[in-house]
């Protein structure tokens, strides 16, 4: 079975809707600031996409676009002048930034409660001592699918290809909180394929098109495709080899129309959360 990401997260949108109503009517509109720097074309599609998904949901949305001569101490003041702006409960600074710009320093600048994308030092502290504030987008959007789809994580073999710090080690963590027993694998990992065919959750995001086959994977697994990559005419595909790996699978994520949408959803999801957090602390 196909794993549906699109239409998971299409339904979240629109019971996103009405929950925003319900908190306008208290006085609170979420807002969210998505910061762009430079003109990297994905970055520019992915930013179009989440200002999209923010005003559909009823959010106050901006986007600032800066250009990439921007200095670290003006992208910095820019972050602190949101900090302290309580119209917004989400600041996102789209990923990557200019190489003049140090991403840590601008990571560690979001204040943790409005840090949606869930980067800061604090935040992945908090993932890992398990008592999450804001986690990153693209885990939590897996961890709805699982729940939507009836997966139970519990007593089960996960297998995580790749251990960035934005899926592979937060979506380890997640799942190890739902009391899995995880292996995070990456490109030293001896023997991938077998260690993969232990999974009966395989998790991969790795950023290389259709390096997953068959031979990864057991009979009846849940596979999910974090990558985007395209292929030598520009097609979008996953990192697993979709046609081949359908037929073992129990349940698998197609690319496009699965983790990425998700991913969105998700962000609006922890804007909403951030603001009535704001709310009930006011
Ligand atoms: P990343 O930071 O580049 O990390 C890639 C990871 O894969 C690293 O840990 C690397 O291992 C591992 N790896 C690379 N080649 C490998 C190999 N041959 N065998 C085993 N492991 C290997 O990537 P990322 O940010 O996690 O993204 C991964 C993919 O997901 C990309 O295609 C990205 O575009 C996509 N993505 C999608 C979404 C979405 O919303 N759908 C969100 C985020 C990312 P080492 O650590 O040893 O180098």
């Amino acid at each position: 079975m196909i794993i549906d990401g699109k239409g998971l997260a299409d339904i979240m949108a629109e019971s996103l809707k009405e929950k925003v109503k319900e908190l306008k009517n208290k006085g609170i509109t979420p807002g969210l600031v998505v910061i762009l720097v430079g003109d990297d074309t994905a970055s520019q599609v992915y930013v179009r996409n989440k200002e999209r998904r923010a005003t559909d949901a009823g959010f106050l949305s901006t986007v600032e676009r800066l250009p990439s001569s921007t200095s670290e101490a003006a992208l910095l003041a820019l972050i602190e002048k949101y900090n302290q702006d309580t119209r917004y409960h989400g600041i996102l600074v789209q990923l990557p930034v200019p190489k003049h710009i140090n991403a840590d320093k601008v990571l560690l600048a979001i204040r943790p409660e409005k840090d949606v994308d869930g980067f800061h030092p604090m935040n992945v502290g908090l993932l890992n001592v398990g008592n999450p504030l804001m986690i990153p987008s693209t885990p939590a959007g897996i961890m709805e699918m699982f729940k939507a789809y009836g997966v139970d994580l519990a007593g089960k073999e996960a297998v995580v290809i790749g251990r960035s710090n934005i899926v592979g080690k937060p979506i380890a963590q997640l799942m190890l909180a739902e009391n899995a027993t995880v292996t995070i694998t990456h490109s030293r990992t001896q023997n991938l394929a077998e260690v993969a065919r232990r999974a009966d959750i395989l998790v991969v995001a790795i950023g290389r098109g259709h390096f997953v086959t068959k031979e990864f994977v057991k009979e009846g697994a849940v596979v999910i495709d974090v990558g985007m990559n395209r292929d030598e005419n520009g097609k979008l595909i996953g990192d697993v080899k979709f046609d081949e790996v359908q037929q073992v699978a129990s349940l698998i994520t197609p690319v496009p129309k699965g983790v990425g949408p998700m991913t969105i959803a998700m962000l609006m999801e922890q804007t909403y959360e951030g603001a009535k957090r704001s709310a009930s602390q006011s």
